[in-house]
């Protein structure tokens, strides 16, 4: 599964700034948003940050 959009919402210019979260590709548009989000993925999940909607995660 893979989204096409940055979690941040705009297009993807580095598809290396990427993480995998439950299955999911997630790109980011810079190396800040990635950390951010590795820091603690549940709080970027749910805060503004977060512009695209994630495709339905099985756990
Ligand atoms: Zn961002």
């Amino acid at each position: 599964m893979e989204t096409t959009k940055t979690a941040c919402g705009s297009d993807i210019q580095d598809k290396d700034i990427f993480t995998m979260y439950k299955g999911v590709k997630i790109y980011f548009c810079e190396k800040e948003c990635l950390d951010e989000f590795n820091d603690n993925p549940t709080e970027f999940i749910n805060s503004d940050h977060m512009r695209i909607k994630l495709p339905i995660i099985k756990e």
